[in-house]
Protein backbone atom coordinates (compact mmCIF):
# COMPACT_ATOMS: atom_id res chain seq x y z
CA UNK A 1 0.00 0.00 0.00
CA UNK A 2 1.00 3.38 -0.42
CA UNK A 3 0.05 6.45 1.41
CA UNK A 4 -0.99 9.10 -0.11
CA UNK A 5 -2.00 12.54 1.74
CA UNK A 6 -5.65 14.66 1.14
CA UNK A 7 -4.19 17.13 1.86
CA UNK A 8 -2.24 16.81 -1.23
CA UNK A 9 -5.26 15.76 -3.57
CA UNK A 10 -6.74 19.11 -1.97
CA UNK A 11 -4.04 21.30 -2.73
CA UNK A 12 -3.76 20.11 -6.24
CA UNK A 13 -7.12 20.23 -6.91
CA UNK A 14 -7.01 23.61 -5.78
CA UNK A 15 -4.21 24.59 -8.14
CA UNK A 16 -5.49 23.27 -11.40
CA UNK A 17 -8.53 24.89 -10.95
CA UNK A 18 -6.92 27.82 -11.07
CA UNK A 19 -4.91 26.72 -13.78
CA UNK A 20 -7.35 25.94 -15.99
CA UNK A 21 -9.39 29.70 -15.65
CA UNK A 22 -6.69 31.28 -17.33
CA UNK A 23 -4.99 28.96 -19.71
CA UNK A 24 -6.68 26.94 -22.26
CA UNK A 25 -4.72 23.67 -22.98
CA UNK A 26 -2.17 24.53 -25.86
CA UNK A 27 -3.63 21.57 -28.18
CA UNK A 28 -7.23 23.46 -28.18
CA UNK A 29 -5.44 26.56 -28.86
CA UNK A 30 -3.18 24.70 -32.21
CA UNK A 31 -6.68 23.40 -33.26
CA UNK A 32 -8.21 27.15 -32.67
CA UNK A 33 -4.97 28.55 -34.97
CA UNK A 34 -5.78 26.36 -37.36
CA UNK A 35 -9.63 26.97 -37.90
CA UNK A 36 -8.70 30.71 -38.21
CA UNK A 37 -6.52 29.91 -40.46
CA UNK A 38 -8.62 27.97 -42.63
CA UNK A 39 -11.68 29.90 -42.00
CA UNK A 40 -13.42 31.51 -44.94
CA UNK A 41 -15.67 33.88 -43.78
CA UNK A 42 -15.18 37.33 -42.25
CA UNK A 43 -17.54 37.18 -38.99
CA UNK A 44 -16.75 34.07 -37.57
CA UNK A 45 -12.78 33.85 -38.66
CA UNK A 46 -12.95 37.66 -36.51
CA UNK A 47 -14.72 35.54 -33.97
CA UNK A 48 -11.87 32.89 -33.94
CA UNK A 49 -9.44 35.56 -33.36
CA UNK A 50 -10.76 37.27 -30.42
CA UNK A 51 -11.28 33.75 -29.07
CA UNK A 52 -6.98 33.52 -29.55
CA UNK A 53 -6.21 37.03 -28.59
CA UNK A 54 -8.27 36.20 -25.53
CA UNK A 55 -6.63 33.08 -24.77
CA UNK A 56 -3.38 35.00 -24.74
CA UNK A 57 -4.70 38.07 -22.36
CA UNK A 58 -6.05 35.42 -20.23
CA UNK A 59 -3.29 33.32 -19.78
CA UNK A 60 -0.68 36.44 -18.90
CA UNK A 61 -2.74 38.30 -17.05
CA UNK A 62 -3.87 34.89 -15.29
CA UNK A 63 -7.69 35.94 -14.88
CA UNK A 64 -10.73 33.79 -16.41
CA UNK A 65 -10.90 33.25 -19.67
CA UNK A 66 -14.73 33.51 -19.49
CA UNK A 67 -16.64 35.23 -17.14
CA UNK A 68 -18.82 31.38 -16.63
CA UNK A 69 -15.50 29.74 -14.55
CA UNK A 70 -17.49 26.53 -14.93
CA UNK A 71 -18.76 24.12 -12.55
CA UNK A 72 -15.86 21.89 -11.09
CA UNK A 73 -15.90 18.28 -12.39
CA UNK A 74 -13.40 16.09 -10.78
CA UNK A 75 -12.55 12.50 -11.81
CA UNK A 76 -10.89 10.25 -9.59
CA UNK A 77 -9.41 7.03 -10.43
CA UNK A 78 -8.26 6.08 -7.18
CA UNK A 79 -5.73 3.05 -6.93
CA UNK A 80 -6.72 -0.17 -4.89
CA UNK A 81 -3.22 0.21 -3.59
CA UNK A 82 -3.45 3.88 -1.94
CA UNK A 83 -4.08 4.41 1.49
CA UNK A 84 -5.46 7.46 1.89
CA UNK A 85 -4.40 9.82 5.28
CA UNK A 86 -4.09 13.03 6.75
CA UNK A 87 -0.99 14.73 7.56
CA UNK A 88 -2.15 15.15 11.35
CA UNK A 89 -2.99 11.57 11.20
CA UNK A 90 -6.69 12.60 12.22
CA UNK A 91 -9.36 11.19 10.71
CA UNK A 92 -9.41 10.80 6.70
CA UNK A 93 -12.85 12.95 5.39
CA UNK A 94 -14.72 11.20 2.48
CA UNK A 95 -13.37 12.72 -0.80
CA UNK A 96 -16.59 14.95 -1.65
CA UNK A 97 -15.49 16.98 1.23
CA UNK A 98 -11.62 16.49 0.58
CA UNK A 99 -12.79 17.95 -3.36
CA UNK A 100 -15.18 20.69 -2.16
CA UNK A 101 -12.99 21.82 0.71
CA UNK A 102 -10.43 22.48 -2.71
CA UNK A 103 -13.14 24.03 -4.59
CA UNK A 104 -14.34 26.79 -2.04
CA UNK A 105 -10.52 27.38 -1.93
CA UNK A 106 -9.71 27.81 -5.61
CA UNK A 107 -13.12 29.69 -6.04
CA UNK A 108 -12.10 32.51 -3.61
CA UNK A 109 -8.35 32.55 -4.31
CA UNK A 110 -7.60 36.48 -3.73
CA UNK A 111 -5.09 36.81 -6.31
CA UNK A 112 -8.02 35.26 -9.43
CA UNK A 113 -11.46 34.75 -7.46
CA UNK A 114 -13.77 32.73 -9.56
CA UNK A 115 -17.25 33.26 -10.25
CA UNK A 116 -19.55 31.07 -8.46
CA UNK A 117 -22.52 29.68 -10.06
CA UNK A 118 -23.72 26.96 -8.03
CA UNK A 119 -26.88 27.00 -6.10
CA UNK A 120 -27.96 25.31 -3.20
CA UNK A 121 -31.61 24.52 -3.49
CA UNK A 122 -32.69 24.54 -6.71
CA UNK A 123 -36.62 23.92 -5.97
CA UNK A 124 -36.33 26.52 -3.25
CA UNK A 125 -34.69 29.56 -2.95
CA UNK A 126 -31.72 29.06 -5.25
CA UNK A 127 -28.98 30.66 -2.82
CA UNK A 128 -25.62 31.24 -3.77
CA UNK A 129 -23.15 28.49 -2.34
CA UNK A 130 -20.73 31.36 -2.67
CA UNK A 131 -17.88 29.04 -3.13
CA UNK A 132 -18.79 27.18 -6.33
CA UNK A 133 -18.81 23.65 -3.70
CA UNK A 134 -20.48 21.40 -4.30
CA UNK A 135 -17.76 19.77 -7.51
CA UNK A 136 -19.57 16.89 -9.16
CA UNK A 137 -16.87 13.84 -8.10
CA UNK A 138 -16.36 10.70 -10.07
CA UNK A 139 -14.48 8.51 -7.88
CA UNK A 140 -13.39 4.88 -10.03
CA UNK A 141 -11.24 2.14 -8.24
CA UNK A 142 -9.00 0.83 -10.65
CA UNK A 143 -5.54 -1.09 -10.18
CA UNK A 144 -2.57 0.59 -8.70
CA UNK A 145 -0.72 2.42 -5.87
CA UNK A 146 -1.83 6.14 -7.63
CA UNK A 147 -4.24 8.52 -8.01
CA UNK A 148 -5.08 9.25 -12.00
CA UNK A 149 -7.06 12.92 -12.00
CA UNK A 150 -9.20 15.01 -13.97
CA UNK A 151 -10.43 18.24 -13.16
CA UNK A 152 -12.48 20.57 -15.58
CA UNK A 153 -13.97 23.30 -14.86
CA UNK A 154 -17.62 22.78 -17.14
CA UNK A 155 -19.45 26.14 -18.32
CA UNK A 156 -23.65 25.75 -17.99
CA UNK A 157 -23.89 26.95 -22.02
CA UNK A 158 -22.20 23.67 -23.15
CA UNK A 159 -23.80 21.04 -20.51
CA UNK A 160 -27.21 22.54 -21.03
CA UNK A 161 -27.23 21.65 -24.87
CA UNK A 162 -26.66 17.87 -23.48
CA UNK A 163 -28.65 14.96 -25.12
CA UNK A 164 -29.31 11.27 -24.68
CA UNK A 165 -31.37 9.67 -26.72
CA UNK A 166 -32.05 5.30 -26.89
CA UNK A 167 -32.19 4.86 -30.25
CA UNK A 168 -32.67 1.11 -31.68
CA UNK A 169 -29.64 -1.09 -33.18
CA UNK A 170 -30.45 -0.33 -36.74
CA UNK A 171 -31.12 3.45 -36.31
CA UNK A 172 -28.30 5.74 -37.45
CA UNK A 173 -26.22 7.88 -34.61
CA UNK A 174 -24.72 10.05 -37.31
CA UNK A 175 -28.75 11.12 -38.35
CA UNK A 176 -29.80 12.06 -34.41
CA UNK A 177 -26.53 13.71 -33.96
CA UNK A 178 -26.71 15.70 -37.51
CA UNK A 179 -30.14 16.45 -36.49
CA UNK A 180 -29.46 17.73 -33.07
CA UNK A 181 -26.47 19.55 -33.66
CA UNK A 182 -28.44 23.06 -35.24
CA UNK A 183 -30.55 22.32 -32.28
CA UNK A 184 -27.97 23.40 -29.73
CA UNK A 185 -28.17 26.68 -31.07
CA UNK A 186 -24.58 28.97 -30.36
CA UNK A 187 -25.14 28.70 -26.80
CA UNK A 188 -22.47 26.35 -26.01
CA UNK A 189 -20.32 29.07 -27.91
CA UNK A 190 -18.64 26.99 -31.00
CA UNK A 191 -16.50 25.83 -31.94
CA UNK A 192 -15.11 23.73 -29.67
CA UNK A 193 -15.07 19.64 -28.95
CA UNK A 194 -18.29 17.75 -28.90
CA UNK A 195 -18.31 14.32 -26.89
CA UNK A 196 -20.57 11.40 -27.95
CA UNK A 197 -21.06 8.60 -25.07
CA UNK A 198 -22.46 4.97 -26.96
CA UNK A 199 -24.02 2.52 -25.22
CA UNK A 200 -23.58 2.06 -21.54
CA UNK A 201 -24.98 0.27 -18.88
CA UNK A 202 -27.51 2.73 -17.94
CA UNK A 203 -28.62 6.64 -19.28
CA UNK A 204 -25.81 7.94 -16.39
CA UNK A 205 -23.23 5.88 -17.84
CA UNK A 206 -23.92 7.15 -21.10
CA UNK A 207 -23.81 10.69 -20.10
CA UNK A 208 -20.72 9.86 -17.92
CA UNK A 209 -19.00 8.66 -21.57
CA UNK A 210 -19.64 11.37 -23.25
CA UNK A 211 -18.60 13.76 -20.98
CA UNK A 212 -15.09 11.94 -19.97
CA UNK A 213 -14.85 11.59 -23.40
CA UNK A 214 -14.61 15.08 -24.17
CA UNK A 215 -11.05 14.96 -21.63
CA UNK A 216 -8.66 14.17 -24.30
CA UNK A 217 -6.56 16.19 -25.91
CA UNK A 218 -7.15 16.71 -29.53
CA UNK A 219 -5.75 15.13 -32.17
CA UNK A 220 -8.44 15.28 -35.48
CA UNK A 221 -5.70 15.61 -37.58
CA UNK A 222 -3.45 12.48 -36.83
CA UNK A 223 -6.53 10.74 -37.32
CA UNK A 224 -7.56 11.98 -40.86
CA UNK A 225 -3.96 11.51 -41.38
CA UNK A 226 -3.54 7.57 -40.31
CA UNK A 227 -7.19 6.50 -41.07
CA UNK A 228 -9.92 5.21 -38.92
CA UNK A 229 -8.94 1.79 -37.69
CA UNK A 230 -12.13 1.21 -35.58
CA UNK A 231 -15.78 1.74 -35.39
CA UNK A 232 -15.51 4.45 -32.94
CA UNK A 233 -12.55 6.59 -35.09
CA UNK A 234 -14.80 5.90 -38.13
CA UNK A 235 -17.78 7.66 -36.35
CA UNK A 236 -15.17 10.31 -35.02
CA UNK A 237 -13.56 11.14 -38.73
CA UNK A 238 -17.43 11.28 -40.46
CA UNK A 239 -18.87 13.53 -37.47
CA UNK A 240 -16.35 16.13 -37.87
CA UNK A 241 -16.42 16.29 -41.38
CA UNK A 242 -20.41 16.55 -41.39
CA UNK A 243 -20.81 18.93 -38.71
CA UNK A 244 -18.54 21.45 -40.14
CA UNK A 245 -20.51 20.92 -43.82
CA UNK A 246 -23.16 22.39 -41.53
CA UNK A 247 -21.80 25.52 -41.90
CA UNK A 248 -22.70 26.78 -38.40
CA UNK A 249 -19.49 28.41 -37.39
CA UNK A 250 -17.67 30.01 -34.82
CA UNK A 251 -20.47 31.60 -32.75
CA UNK A 252 -23.00 30.26 -35.02
CA UNK A 253 -22.29 33.46 -36.82
CA UNK A 254 -21.87 30.75 -40.48
CA UNK A 255 -18.50 29.77 -40.77
CA UNK A 256 -16.20 26.80 -41.87
CA UNK A 257 -15.23 25.16 -38.39
CA UNK A 258 -18.59 24.27 -36.04
CA UNK A 259 -16.32 21.55 -34.17
CA UNK A 260 -11.96 21.30 -33.58
CA UNK A 261 -12.76 17.44 -32.90
CA UNK A 262 -15.10 15.09 -31.91
CA UNK A 263 -14.72 12.32 -28.92
CA UNK A 264 -16.97 9.12 -28.98
CA UNK A 265 -16.50 6.67 -25.90
CA UNK A 266 -18.18 3.42 -26.02
CA UNK A 267 -19.41 0.44 -23.54
CA UNK A 268 -21.37 -2.32 -23.46
CA UNK A 269 -25.00 -2.23 -23.59
CA UNK A 270 -28.26 -4.01 -23.29
CA UNK A 271 -28.76 -6.03 -26.80
CA UNK A 272 -31.92 -3.88 -27.68
CA UNK A 273 -30.88 -0.63 -27.51
CA UNK A 274 -28.45 1.93 -28.80
CA UNK A 275 -28.47 4.42 -26.20
CA UNK A 276 -26.35 7.87 -27.74
CA UNK A 277 -25.51 10.88 -25.35
CA UNK A 278 -23.72 14.16 -26.72
CA UNK A 279 -22.18 16.55 -24.66
CA UNK A 280 -20.60 20.16 -26.31
CA UNK A 281 -17.21 21.36 -24.36
CA UNK A 282 -17.20 25.15 -25.56
CA UNK A 283 -14.41 27.89 -26.70
CA UNK A 284 -13.71 27.96 -22.67
CA UNK A 285 -12.47 24.37 -22.87
CA UNK A 286 -10.93 24.17 -19.49
CA UNK A 287 -9.41 20.80 -18.12
CA UNK A 288 -6.33 19.16 -17.26
CA UNK A 289 -4.99 15.57 -15.93
CA UNK A 290 -2.24 14.70 -13.45
CA UNK A 291 -1.11 11.75 -11.26
CA UNK A 292 -0.36 11.24 -7.32
CA UNK A 293 2.62 8.66 -6.64
CA UNK A 294 2.69 9.64 -3.02
CA UNK A 295 5.25 12.41 -3.92
CA UNK A 296 3.33 15.55 -2.82
CA UNK A 297 0.90 17.83 -4.37
CA UNK A 298 0.73 18.12 -8.34
CA UNK A 299 2.77 21.08 -9.80
CA UNK A 300 1.35 23.13 -12.81
CA UNK A 301 4.65 25.07 -14.09
CA UNK A 302 3.75 27.86 -17.22
CA UNK A 303 2.75 25.84 -19.86
CA UNK A 304 5.78 25.79 -22.98
CA UNK A 305 4.42 30.00 -24.07
CA UNK A 306 4.75 28.04 -28.07
CA UNK A 307 1.52 27.72 -28.68
CA UNK A 308 0.83 31.53 -28.18
CA UNK A 309 3.67 32.38 -29.98
CA UNK A 310 2.52 35.11 -32.57
CA UNK A 311 -0.76 35.79 -31.30
CA UNK A 312 -1.16 39.19 -30.61
CA UNK A 313 -1.75 40.52 -27.09
CA UNK A 314 -4.78 42.89 -28.19
CA UNK A 315 -7.01 43.01 -30.81
CA UNK A 316 -6.83 45.10 -34.10
CA UNK A 317 -9.89 45.21 -35.90
CA UNK A 318 -9.00 47.28 -38.46
CA UNK A 319 -13.14 46.95 -40.89
CA UNK A 320 -14.80 47.73 -37.38
CA UNK A 321 -16.97 50.49 -37.83
CA UNK A 322 -16.88 52.99 -34.56
CA UNK A 323 -19.62 53.77 -32.89
CA UNK A 324 -20.23 56.03 -30.50
CA UNK A 325 -23.06 55.67 -27.95
CA UNK A 326 -23.01 58.89 -26.50
CA UNK A 327 -25.19 60.26 -29.78
CA UNK A 328 -26.83 57.05 -31.20
CA UNK A 329 -29.83 57.47 -32.56
CA UNK A 330 -32.52 55.32 -33.67
CA UNK A 331 -31.79 56.48 -36.95
CA UNK A 332 -28.23 55.57 -37.24
CA UNK A 333 -29.05 51.65 -35.77
CA UNK A 334 -31.69 51.55 -38.44
CA UNK A 335 -28.66 51.55 -40.93
CA UNK A 336 -27.25 48.77 -39.70
CA UNK A 337 -26.66 45.60 -41.55
CA UNK A 338 -26.14 42.15 -40.86
CA UNK A 339 -22.57 40.98 -40.43
CA UNK A 340 -21.11 44.56 -40.18
CA UNK A 341 -18.24 44.63 -37.05
CA UNK A 342 -18.71 47.71 -34.68
CA UNK A 343 -16.40 49.21 -32.19
CA UNK A 344 -18.29 50.32 -29.59
CA UNK A 345 -17.48 53.58 -27.46
CA UNK A 346 -19.23 55.25 -25.00
CA UNK A 347 -21.62 54.20 -22.27
CA UNK A 348 -23.75 50.66 -22.48
CA UNK A 349 -26.15 49.63 -19.58
CA UNK A 350 -26.11 46.10 -18.29
CA UNK A 351 -28.67 43.92 -17.03
CA UNK A 352 -29.33 40.08 -17.29
CA UNK A 353 -32.02 37.44 -15.95
CA UNK A 354 -32.64 38.66 -12.41
CA UNK A 355 -32.77 42.73 -13.47
CA UNK A 356 -34.77 42.06 -16.44
CA UNK A 357 -37.46 40.40 -14.33
CA UNK A 358 -37.31 42.52 -11.48
CA UNK A 359 -37.81 45.59 -14.21
CA UNK A 360 -40.98 43.56 -16.02
CA UNK A 361 -42.32 43.68 -12.25
CA UNK A 362 -42.15 47.47 -11.57
CA UNK A 363 -43.68 48.24 -14.75
CA UNK A 364 -46.50 45.45 -13.80
CA UNK A 365 -47.35 46.95 -10.74
CA UNK A 366 -46.76 50.88 -12.48
CA UNK A 367 -43.63 51.82 -10.52
CA UNK A 368 -41.31 53.77 -11.98
CA UNK A 369 -37.65 52.40 -13.32
CA UNK A 370 -34.47 52.98 -11.58
CA UNK A 371 -33.15 53.01 -15.13
CA UNK A 372 -34.23 55.12 -18.43
CA UNK A 373 -33.56 52.70 -21.49
CA UNK A 374 -34.49 55.37 -23.48
CA UNK A 375 -31.47 55.83 -26.69
CA UNK A 376 -30.01 52.78 -24.59
CA UNK A 377 -27.67 50.01 -25.81
CA UNK A 378 -28.41 47.25 -22.91
CA UNK A 379 -25.40 44.27 -22.67
CA UNK A 380 -26.56 40.69 -21.35
CA UNK A 381 -23.50 40.01 -19.05
CA UNK A 382 -22.89 38.93 -15.51
CA UNK A 383 -19.25 39.72 -14.89
CA UNK A 384 -16.41 38.03 -12.27
CA UNK A 385 -15.54 40.32 -9.41
CA UNK A 386 -12.83 42.23 -10.53
CA UNK A 387 -9.02 42.31 -8.52
CA UNK A 388 -6.20 44.36 -8.47
CA UNK A 389 -6.35 47.87 -10.76
CA UNK A 390 -9.12 46.13 -12.66
CA UNK A 391 -12.72 48.51 -13.66
CA UNK A 392 -14.10 44.78 -13.99
CA UNK A 393 -13.36 41.05 -13.69
CA UNK A 394 -13.82 39.33 -17.00
CA UNK A 395 -17.15 39.99 -19.12
CA UNK A 396 -18.45 38.58 -21.74
CA UNK A 397 -22.08 38.15 -23.10
CA UNK A 398 -24.08 35.86 -21.73
CA UNK A 399 -27.17 33.59 -23.28
CA UNK A 400 -29.29 36.22 -25.08
CA UNK A 401 -32.55 33.76 -25.92
CA UNK A 402 -33.14 33.75 -22.07
CA UNK A 403 -33.93 37.69 -22.02
CA UNK A 404 -36.57 37.27 -24.94
CA UNK A 405 -39.61 37.35 -23.16
CA UNK A 406 -38.82 40.85 -22.07
CA UNK A 407 -37.10 42.55 -25.58
CA UNK A 408 -40.63 44.25 -26.76
CA UNK A 409 -41.14 45.28 -23.52
CA UNK A 410 -38.02 46.91 -23.16
CA UNK A 411 -37.90 47.62 -26.65
CA UNK A 412 -41.03 50.17 -26.24
CA UNK A 413 -39.42 51.72 -23.49
CA UNK A 414 -37.01 53.16 -26.36
CA UNK A 415 -34.37 50.66 -25.99
CA UNK A 416 -31.99 50.60 -29.16
CA UNK A 417 -30.15 47.65 -28.99
CA UNK A 418 -28.66 44.87 -27.34
CA UNK A 419 -25.32 42.83 -26.30
CA UNK A 420 -25.48 39.07 -25.79
CA UNK A 421 -24.36 35.67 -27.56
CA UNK A 422 -25.90 33.33 -29.55
CA UNK A 423 -29.16 33.25 -31.70
CA UNK A 424 -32.56 35.28 -30.81
CA UNK A 425 -36.09 33.59 -30.50
CA UNK A 426 -38.93 34.48 -33.37
CA UNK A 427 -40.60 36.69 -31.07
CA UNK A 428 -37.30 39.03 -30.50
CA UNK A 429 -36.53 38.87 -34.26
CA UNK A 430 -39.70 40.13 -34.94
CA UNK A 431 -39.36 42.66 -31.98
CA UNK A 432 -36.41 43.84 -33.06
CA UNK A 433 -37.86 44.54 -36.60
CA UNK A 434 -40.68 46.13 -34.96
CA UNK A 435 -38.85 48.54 -33.35
CA UNK A 436 -36.47 48.92 -35.87
CA UNK A 437 -33.48 48.23 -33.36
CA UNK A 438 -30.40 46.10 -33.40
CA UNK A 439 -28.92 42.96 -31.66
CA UNK A 440 -25.22 42.26 -31.53
CA UNK A 441 -23.15 39.65 -30.99
CA UNK A 442 -20.28 39.21 -29.00
CA UNK A 443 -17.89 36.42 -28.59
CA UNK A 444 -19.05 33.88 -25.82
CA UNK A 445 -15.54 32.63 -24.08
CA UNK A 446 -13.86 36.16 -25.17
CA UNK A 447 -14.33 37.61 -21.88
CA UNK A 448 -10.91 38.79 -20.70
CA UNK A 449 -10.63 40.74 -23.51
CA UNK A 450 -14.24 42.14 -23.21
CA UNK A 451 -13.40 43.54 -19.77
CA UNK A 452 -10.34 45.19 -21.10
CA UNK A 453 -12.63 47.48 -23.63
CA UNK A 454 -14.41 48.23 -19.94
CA UNK A 455 -13.06 51.45 -19.10
CA UNK A 456 -15.15 52.36 -16.26
CA UNK A 457 -18.02 50.80 -14.46
CA UNK A 458 -20.52 52.00 -11.58
CA UNK A 459 -23.78 49.69 -10.37
CA UNK A 460 -27.23 51.99 -11.45
CA UNK A 461 -29.31 50.29 -10.15
CA UNK A 462 -30.36 46.89 -8.15
CA UNK A 463 -27.07 46.63 -5.91
CA UNK A 464 -28.56 43.59 -4.23
CA UNK A 465 -28.24 41.46 -7.20
CA UNK A 466 -24.29 40.78 -7.04
CA UNK A 467 -23.44 40.38 -10.81
CA UNK A 468 -26.84 40.69 -12.14
CA UNK A 469 -27.11 44.30 -10.63
CA UNK A 470 -27.51 46.92 -13.58
CA UNK A 471 -24.48 48.60 -14.20
CA UNK A 472 -23.50 51.48 -16.51
CA UNK A 473 -20.02 50.48 -18.39
CA UNK A 474 -17.46 52.75 -19.90
CA UNK A 475 -16.65 51.43 -23.00
CA UNK A 476 -13.69 51.69 -25.58
CA UNK A 477 -13.79 49.96 -29.01
CA UNK A 478 -15.50 47.07 -27.45
CA UNK A 479 -15.89 44.49 -30.74
CA UNK A 480 -19.22 43.03 -31.58
CA UNK A 481 -21.38 42.03 -35.12
CA UNK A 482 -24.68 42.90 -35.88
CA UNK A 483 -26.36 39.63 -35.53
CA UNK A 484 -29.89 40.95 -36.18
CA UNK A 485 -30.49 44.19 -37.61
CA UNK A 486 -33.15 46.20 -38.41
CA UNK A 487 -34.97 44.44 -41.28
CA UNK A 488 -35.14 41.16 -39.29
CA UNK A 489 -32.28 40.28 -40.91
CA UNK A 490 -30.20 37.29 -39.29
CA UNK A 491 -26.96 36.35 -38.92
CA UNK A 492 -27.57 32.40 -37.40
CA UNK A 493 -28.93 31.83 -40.39
CA UNK A 494 -27.11 27.85 -39.92
CA UNK A 495 -29.43 27.46 -36.94
CA UNK A 496 -33.08 26.80 -36.28
CA UNK A 497 -34.90 30.06 -34.98
CA UNK A 498 -37.54 29.08 -32.51
CA UNK A 499 -40.36 30.30 -31.19
CA UNK A 500 -39.58 30.23 -27.49
CA UNK A 501 -36.44 29.69 -25.67
S1 LIG B 1 -17.45 30.00 -23.48
FE1 LIG B 1 -19.67 30.22 -23.55
S2 LIG B 1 -20.54 28.23 -22.97
FE2 LIG B 1 -18.37 28.29 -22.35
S3 LIG B 1 -18.40 28.92 -20.22
FE3 LIG B 1 -18.11 30.74 -21.46
S4 LIG B 1 -20.16 31.59 -21.83
FE4 LIG B 1 -20.40 29.47 -21.10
Amino acid sequence: MKTLYVEDLAASVAAALQQVSHTHPADFVAALRRARDRETQPAARGALEQLLVNSRMSREARRPVCQDTGIANVYLKLGVEVRLATKSGGAVPGLQDVIDDAVGRAYTDPANPLRATVVADPLGRRRNTRNNAPGLVHVELVAGDAIEVVVAAKGGGGDVKARYKVLTPSDSIVDWILNEIPTLGAGWCPPGVIGIGVGGAGPDETMRLAKEALYTPIDIESLLAKGAETPEESLRVELYQRINDLKIGAQGLGGDTTVLDVKVASAPCHAAMLPVALIPNCAATRFVRFSLDGTGPARFEAEDGAAWDDIPDQLSVPDGIRVDLRSLAKGDVAGWRRGQTLLLNGALLTARDAAHKRLHQMLERGDPLPVDLRDRVLFYVGPVDAVRDEVIGPAGPTTSARMDGYLDEMMGLGLLATVGKAERTQPAVDAIRRHRGAYLVAVGGAAYLASRCIVASRVVAFEDLGMEAIYEFEVRDFPVTVGVDATGASLHRYIPIRSEY
